[in-house]
């Protein structure tokens, strides 16, 4: 006899467990960051996937010519919920690519009861070859803590090229007024160990870096001499700062002050740093920079300061620019034409203005009384953009004139000097309306 199954008990038998399994289940989200497009000898790869029910499986795949060839799979599922998982992808392991255009795929299946999978493609290009470098052959003169311009060209494919020095990348540029060729401001840093060789590098993102040194010379008489100064701290002093910069602060007023002097003054020179990236791509001024008028030097350019507080040293700091002082609230000149990136307080710099002059270089202005320019506006060499003051980090009314380039702080006296920028620059690129 048949049995007669209620209609009741057969949804509850057949359903359930279906809804159970599309509950259960999950798709993949595979994140291939948008950066990868090229293909090269070994091309680090970095991968994010995210799946809440874990991970079964991901393989990369290369496909070229109506060709597929794995590249890369996952050695075992993965139970986190998210992963990232790196491999590398090129002609090393599959040598069979050949320069031109293929496709990554990449492919994650879920853990979950139905398996769900997820697959991204991207069109991407296969360089075998690192790009070429030629590097001008003219000797380069350099001087610690300041900058030069060299030039160079770059063929091949690449996504990145410049001047390094050490760890500090300078940033290439297309000759001006549409010559061929590249060109790089590029600093040596105060603290950069001499031996240091600057290279030229181009890179193409896709493990084929190329580097070809600069035929550097240091004149061992104009180095710098960097200067070392006791600067003695007095309560008055301590108190200003604190009470300004660490206004809500409490516990041990000596700690707080040297908190103040390395960690903020190391957070304040990063945001300074990162202006690099508001930065014209051509010149924006065509004459030497200024100097403040009838300005006295109060500290240079790399003085070290030992800073003692009743009798003890308490921190030692490098001051990167220089302190120029006229009178109380003297209006305070824009060094060059630019365009002004920064207006506003700046921790230890009080109320700060940064100007950018184009390529990467820009003049720094620290302790204002007030500030009478806003970010985006253009001003013009001599022009007042503000008062002097004692804000922030500044015992008496000065300005702290400071250069950076591509980030890196650097003397400005050279910038100040015609001939210096003949010299090093016009000579090199079309600095349109220099004369010196
Ligand atoms: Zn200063």
């Amino acid at each position: 006899m048949r049995k007669i199954v209620p209609a009741v008990i057969l949804l509850v038998v057949v359903v359930v467990p279906i809804v159970i399994v599309v509950a259960r289940s999950a798709t993949p989200v595979i994140d291939l960051p948008a950066q990868i497009n090229m293909i090269g000898q070994s091309t680090p790869i970095n991968l994010h996937i995210t799946d809440p029910r874990g991970i079964r499986s991901v393989s990369a795949t290369v496909e070229q010519n109506g060709a597929s060839y794995a590249v890369w799979k996952l050695a075992q599922p993965s139970k986190g919920k998210e992963e990232t998982l790196s491999f590398t992808a090129g002609v090393k392991t599959t040598p069979q690519l050949k320069d031109g255009t293929a496709k990554l795929i990449v492919e994650a299946v879920s853990n979950d009861l139905l398996h769900r999978s997820a697959r991204v493609e991207r069109d991407v290009t296969v360089v075998t070859r690192p790009p070429t470098v030629s590097v001008d052959s003219e000797q380069h003169y350099i001087y610690i803590g300041m900058a030069d311009l060299g030039t160079f060209s770059v063929s091949g494919a690449y996504t990145a090229a410049g001047i390094r020095v050490g760890d500090e990348a300078f940033r290439a540029w297309p000759m001006p007024g549409g010559k061929p060729g590249l060109f790089s401001l590029y600093a040596f840093a105060w603290n950069m160990p001499q031996s240091t060789v600057p290279v030229v590098f181009a890179s193409n993102g896709a493990g084929n870096d190329v580097t070809i040194p600069l035929t550097v010379i240091f004149p061992k008489k104009e180095q710098p001499h960097y200067t070392v100064h006791q600067l003695q701290v007095s309560d008055q002093f301590m108190q200003k700062v604190i009470g300004e910069l660490d206004p809500n602060g409490s516990g041990d007023v000596v700690a707080r002050f040297v908190k103040i002097n390395s960690e903020m003054r190391k957070a304040n020179n990063k945001t300074l740093a990162e202006l690099r990236f508001k930065t014209a791509d051509h010149f924006l001024f065509s004459q030497p920079f200024q100097r403040q008028p009838h300005s006295q030097n109060e500290a240079t350019f790399a003085d070290l300061r030992h800073y003692i507080y009743h009798g003890k040293e308490i921190d030692q700091q490098v001051h990167l620019g220089y302190d120029l002082a006229v009178t109380q609230h003297v209006g305070v000149q824009a060094s060059n034409d630019g365009r002004v990136v920064w207006a506003a307080p700046l921790g230890i710099y009080g109320n700060c203005i940064v100007v950018d002059h184009g390529y990467g270089l820009q003049t720094i202005y620290g302790h204002l009384s007030h500030i009478d320019v806003h970010e985006g506006d253009m001003v013009k060499r001599g022009q007042v953009m503000g008062q002097s003051g004692m804000t922030g980090m500044a015992g008496g009314d000065h300005i702290h004139f400071a250069m950076q380039l591509d980030g890196v702080q650097i003397d400005p006296k050279e910038w100040w000097d015609p001939h210096w920028i003949q010299d090093h620059v016009a000579r090199r690129v079309e600095l349109p309306g220099f004369h010196s």
